[in-house]
């Protein structure tokens, strides 16, 4: 979230809404922290409440402290590719004892205390089963293990790719102030760079390369879209699939998605160029020493002369 988009939005929606939008909400892409220092004077300012998506962002710091502690709440993932899983669900983060009391209230179908259900409110039922809050705790005692393993990846493929020329590794600005987890490693593709089969990327529909909800996928009706990464980071993803290596591109900028295409947006063009070019590669616990040099081997020949 672009601090200074933050306060032309909030500028422009009151002007042309007589309101101010209800909350913001920064999200810690990749792991990496927001400019939370700069977005809580705004929103201080305006006093407007943050909430914090840290899904991606677990364990992550801005100048010490850790993310989902800033904002008014904050929100974590325990799904299964987050840094900690619980199979399902996630946890809200508050430091306010009757907002937390209101807020499970509202997560417990919002039931007061009487033999039979009584509903004063309309409630949810959004509390975490026991059963995941087990694996929850078992997986605590990995966190920052894992922590340390994406960190460490990151730290070589920052080093392995260092010497190929248009391949740019991102990492955290050296401010000092930044502390991502680095949940995933992203890169980004000159282009210039030629990548083998670059001709034939987009030429046939993709089928199911994301799978929906059990198995049930709508089938694209176009290959193509009008917002979609470079020909050569599509080749390089087939490629690396060619190569027993899942690779994905960035997260499509939400203006993009066709659900939100009437949806108001502040932009400065960022983000779709960041989609141009941008790639995620593999950083799970899983992914090996002998994983990433296998990986930056594949990318290295995939890349023409
Ligand atoms: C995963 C994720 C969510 C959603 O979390 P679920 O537990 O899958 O609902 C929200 N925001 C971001 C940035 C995420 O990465």
């Amino acid at each position: 979230m672009d601090p200074e988009l933050l306060e032309d939005a909030i500028k422009d929606r009151i002007s042309k809404m007589g309101r101010k939008p209800k909350a913001i909400i920064p999200v810690a892409l990749y792991g990496m922290p927001y400019r939370i220092d700069r977005i809580m004077e705004i929103a201080n300012s305006y006093e407007i409440p943050v909430i914090e998506d840290a899904a991606e962002g677990f364990g992550s710091r801005f100048n010490g402290q850790v993310l989902g502690t800033f904002g008014k709440y904050g929100v974590l993932s325990f799904n299964g590719n987050k840094m900690i899983t619980t199979s399902g669900g996630g946890a809200l983060i508050t430091a306010n004892e009757d907002e937390w009391r209101e807020i499970m209230m509202y997560a417990t179908q919002y039931r007061e205390s009487y033999p039979y259900y009584q509903h004063e409110k309309i409630g949810f039922n959004y509390r975490m089963s026991n059963i995941c809050a087990g694996i929850g705790r078992g997986q605590m005692t990995v966190a920052d293990e894992h922590i340390a393993h994406h960190k460490h990846v990151q730290k070589m493929y920052e080093e392995l790719l260092e010497d190929v020329s248009g391949i740019h590794v991102h990492a955290q600005p050296a401010t000092g102030e930044y502390d991502s987890n680095y949940w995933l490693c992203t890169i980004t593709i000159d282009p210039e760079v030629k990548i083998k089969g670059q001709e034939n990327a987009y030429k046939t529909i993709v089928q199911g390369a994301v799978g929906g909800a059990a198995g049930v996928i709508h089938v694209a009706d176009s290959a193509t879209t009008d917002c979609q990464p470079n020909d050569n980071v599509e080749a390089l993803r087939v490629f690396m699939d060619a190569a027993g290596i899942e690779a994905r591109p960035l997260w499509k900028p939400m203006h993009k998605q066709p659900c939100y295409k009437d949806a108001p947006a502040y932009l400065s063009g960022v983000s779709e160029a960041m989609f141009k070019v941008g790639m995620c590669l593999p950083a799970g616990p899983y992914v090996s020493d002998e994983d990433v040099r296998y990986i930056v081997e594949t990318i290295k020949s995939a890349i023409v002369g």
